[in-house]
């Protein structure tokens, strides 16, 4: 075991990463390495140490502690197959409760965490107080995803087809310092029977009550509540207005709307204007060129369904081509709107696609609203429907928080034993470091207005 500096000699915090990897694998790996993206290791081991000591000192300059964090780090195999991969995973190695200075009594802390709260190290010398592992056999064939590798320059410049190992690292290690909860997300038990200090901020938002309120049964059923459970702690909440932008509304109203009426939920699209607070709004019609009713508006409309869109909003199936397609197809058939209504059951997620010519806002729905909405769309004429849809950006309510302007936290409907409760929800725009699977336009910075991981970890007492 050997131990290596972070080299950032004015940090707030000093985080060094402990390099648990045996002679000539992980860390200490041979094979050759040309520089990349800023990284200058000579071999693939040096390259991978640089750039657990890039993201340590990102976090280290961010906190504040007296006490040196310890992350012992290694790079072995996880769990792969063909078509997904455990990138890594981190978390605190030990849990102090009750410590000198503790905030809350009775109440579970992270090592790293308790030990700057106590101002004393209270973990042993030897050990680290988080651990972390990566996936060694990412990329390998033929089980492995493939062609799928670690992108290790420190530039955050990774190409398409490449993982970047900093925002892993940055993720992982937000983890460790404590954005996670000891409480079993699967049985709602706290660990040893005593709460995290996550579980005082986690609160149902229907009952405004805290994880820690709780009985076991009631935060089970939580942790399945799909936009049921919001982070209630005063560092986050004023930041939200700040990082998160205006949530996406579809609005439908009009004499035929009957018990379609309301506000949905929308996914926005990549292609296309950016949907603004002023309001879209048009007669809301169906393209149907399939049988059973569907409309993929994968080919030129024809005059039929032209003459229904027209000056109007189209509403389109999921399937058979790219949304650019169906957009395009409607937009050249005069649409001045576009709403995809997604094909599988699920939560409402994104239109992905570039095309510079698509000139008309479109947004996602899901398979139970378009449905919905398809019922009020029966009676209708070849050119008016008398359901009105509306797309626009909430004046004040936020993307991926609840009506009170906390953000939502990941709580899918079938728990992921480890991922549900202790990431931010998939609904947040921009998307946020501390979603469970990472996207690709992050920031290799932890202090800035477009992220919440570090208002949370302030929240739990860094
Ligand atoms: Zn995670």
């Amino acid at each position: 075991m050997s131990l290596a500096g972070t080299g950032a000699a004015h940090a707030a915090a000093n985080i060094v990463i402990v390099n648990q990897n045996a002679p000539g694998i992980g860390f200490n790996d041979p094979t050759p390495a040309t520089p990349v993206g800023g990284n200058s290791g000579a071999t693939l081991g040096e390259q991978r140490l640089i750039a657990f000591q890039h993201a340590a000192s990102i976090w280290g300059a961010a906190l504040d502690s007296t006490v040196t964090i310890r992350i012992g780090a290694s790079f072995v195999p996880l769990s792969c197959n063909v078509t997904g991969a455990v990138l890594g995973s981190a978390g605190a190695t030990e849990v102090w409760s009750d410590f000198p200075n503790a905030p809350r009594p009775n109440t579970w802390y992270p090592a790293a965490l308790a030990s700057k709260l106590a101002g004393a190290d209270l973990t042993e010398p030897d050990n680290p107080h988080i651990v972390a592992r990566f996936n060694s056999r990412l990329g390998l064939f033929p089980d492995c995803v493939p062609g799928l590798t670690f992108y290790l320059g420190i530039d955050n410049r990774a190409p398409a087809g490449q993982v970047d190992l900093v925002t892993t690292l940055l993720h992982e290690m937000a983890h460790g310092l404590g954005f996670q909860t000891f409480t079993d997300d699967e049985t709602g038990q706290p660990f040893f029977g005593i709460p995290s200090v996550w579980d005082y901020y986690l609160t149902d938002n229907r009952t405004e009550t805290p994880w820690v309120a709780m009985t076991d049964a009631q935060r089970m059923m939580s942790a399945i509540t799909w936009r049921g459970l919001s982070w209630d702690g005063p560092n986050v909440n004023a930041a939200v207005r700040v990082v998160l932008a205006r949530r996406l509304n579809l609005t439908i109203t009009g004499a035929n709307a009957g018990s379609a009426a309301g506000t949905y939920y929308i996914g926005e699209a990549s292609f296309g204007p950016p949907i603004e607070p002023l309001p879209v709004n048009g007669q809301l019609m169906p393209v149907v060129d399939q049988a059973g009713g569907t409309g993929l508006a994968c080919a030129p409309l024809d005059a039929t369904n032209a003459l229904a869109v027209r000056n109007n909003i189209a509403l389109v199936d999921r399937g058979s081509c790219d949304f650019t397609v169906k957009a395009r197809n409607v937009q050249d058939a005069g649409a001045i709107g576009m709403i995809v209504v997604d094909n599988v059951p699920g939560e409402v997620t994104t239109l992905s696609g570039t095309d510079e010519s698509i000139r008309i806002p479109a947004a996602r729905i899901t398979l139970a609203d378009g449905i919905r909405i398809k019922a009020a769309l029966q009676q209708r004429s070849r050119t008016q429907s008398g359901v009105i849809a509306g797309l626009a950006a909430d004046p004040v309510l936020r993307a991926g928080a609840d009506n009170q302007r906390r953000i939502l936290m990941y709580t899918p409907s079938t728990l992921a034993p480890g991922s549900s409760v202790s990431h931010f929800t998939t609904e947040a725009r921009p998307n946020q470091l501390m979603e469970p699977a990472l996207n690709r336009d992050l920031w290799h910075s932890v202090k800035s207005n477009r992220d919440l991981t570090y208002p949370l970890l302030r929240d739990i007492g860094w």
